[in-house]
């Protein structure tokens, strides 16, 4: 079968099953959990790719509710689809309960839904369809852990959607570093004694100081923004300990890790001048940006185009988040799409008022679309071998170092 027959073929077998799809974007909303403790829904996902004949490991990579589900052959290439399903807290009808205000229920059945499709084609195309299952996108990143064990090692290209307000196929993220900062001083009575103290607040204070004098010299692209988690128990105590908290972010990974240098060299400057005993660590996992690759944007924007998706944002904004998608695709091309919800007015991810179009006919429409672009762009990267190295090498070039 050519390749245009192949793509027909895949429109018509994602029509058969949308209900079933739909389904999943359902049942994965109705049960909500947070980061790293979704265990629902991560067993839901891996029971499906059972029944839709995957082979399945899970957990993986000695995270609870990661998974990986596999069908193909060694031969042709291997192509990843990235799924996510944890939800947001705070939502709910009581507000303290997890909801689905980011649309990862979408993501998680958009990827499902592009691997089972594409599961009805196998005959026709040599290679491995893999779904992996990414746990915690909105706190720790478990992608970052992921990398780090090699889940991607043997992946030629992966594909993830996420829900927006505009159609974008040049997606950018910042990179980001989560680094807390513990000073550790010596209490003493404010007043009758306070040159036996040290005091571990002042060297948050100047810390902050020294960060604020930085902003002047940074690239315009970085965000440097943190809170105090620890100051002191009581006015009349100096403070023994102290804490706070930094995100700090830049469109580059290689010039974030100069700048959150320097936020490191604010923490030492207010050790030496307070006496309080610095420590720092990771709060979070390090998230990089993601890179871009034309050719393969090229290829999934006029996919998009074949079932209508028109309208594309062109413009040149800069990144504003920071997401662990950015990891994957240092190690491995992959293809990041924001598709717009048909509503007007807009309603934007993380609002309360989201919630009422993560599961909605809009979002199902909005999925049947990502379901067949991703699984159209992925059978030309599967019949077209030329195509996979464009993109290969492409990738190579942009991540160079590695
Ligand atoms: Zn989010
Ligand atoms: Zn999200």
């Amino acid at each position: 079968m050519n390749l245009q027959n192949l793509k027909l073929r895949a429109y018509e077998i994602e029509n058969k099953l949308c209900k079933e799809f739909e389904e999943v974007n359902d049942y994965i909303f109705k049960n909500p959990e947070l980061g790293g403790q979704e265990y629902k829904s991560s067993k839901y996902i891996v029971d499906k790719m059972n029944e839709y004949g995957f082979k399945t490991t899970f957990p993986y990579c000695n995270i609870d509710t990661a998974f990986r589900a596999e069908l193909g052959d060694e031969e042709g290439p291997t192509i990843a689809f990235i799924s996510e399903y944890d939800a947001l807290p705070g939502y709910g009808e009581n507000n303290d309960e997890p909801g689905h205000a980011c649309g990862h229920n979408w993501i998680a059945a958009s990827t499902l839904g592009a691997c089972v499709v594409l599961s009805k084609l196998k005959k026709y195309f040599k290679g491995k369809i893999i779904l992996i299952g990414t746990p915690a996108e909105e706190t720790i990143g478990y992608k970052y852990n992921l990398v780090k064990s090699g889940a991607f090692d043997d992946i030629d290209a992966a594909f993830q959607m996420h829900i927006e307000s505009c159609n974008n196929v040049n997606c950018k993220s910042l990179a980001m570093d989560s680094l807390e900062f513990e000073f550790e001083g010596l209490a003493a009575h404010a007043a009758s004694h306070p040159h036996k103290g040290v005091n571990a607040l002042d060297a948050v204070n100047l810390m902050f100081a020294g960060i604020n004098a930085l902003r002047q010299h940074v690239k315009s692209d970085v965000r440097i923004h943190g809170i105090i988690t620890n100051g002191g128990q009581a006015a009349n105590i100096v403070p023994e300990k102290s804490i706070c908290q930094f995100y700090i972010r830049a469109s580059e990974r290689s010039y974030l890790e100069e700048v959150t240098q320097k936020v490191i060299n604010c923490a030492k400057g207010a050790e030496l001048m307070t006496g309080a005993k610095l420590s720092y660590r990771n709060f979070e996992n390090p998230f990089d940006n993601i890179i871009n690759i034309s050719s393969f944007q090229s290829i999934m924007k006029s996919n998009l185009q074949d079932i209508g998706v028109i309208d594309f944002y062109e413009g040149n904004n800069p990144p504003t988040g920071s997401t662990d998608i950015g990891n994957v695709s240092q190690v491995c091309p992959t293809m990041y799409t924001e598709l717009s919800l048909n509503i007007n007015p807009m309603v934007y991810v993380h609002e309360k008022e989201f919630l009422k179009f993560a599961n909605s006919n809009e979002s199902y429409e909005l999925l049947h679309k990502a379901i067949k672009s991703m699984a159209t762009t992925a059978l030309e990267l599967y019949c077209d071998k030329n195509l996979l190295s464009q993109i290969k090498e492409e990738h190579l070039m942009l991540v160079g170092y590695k």
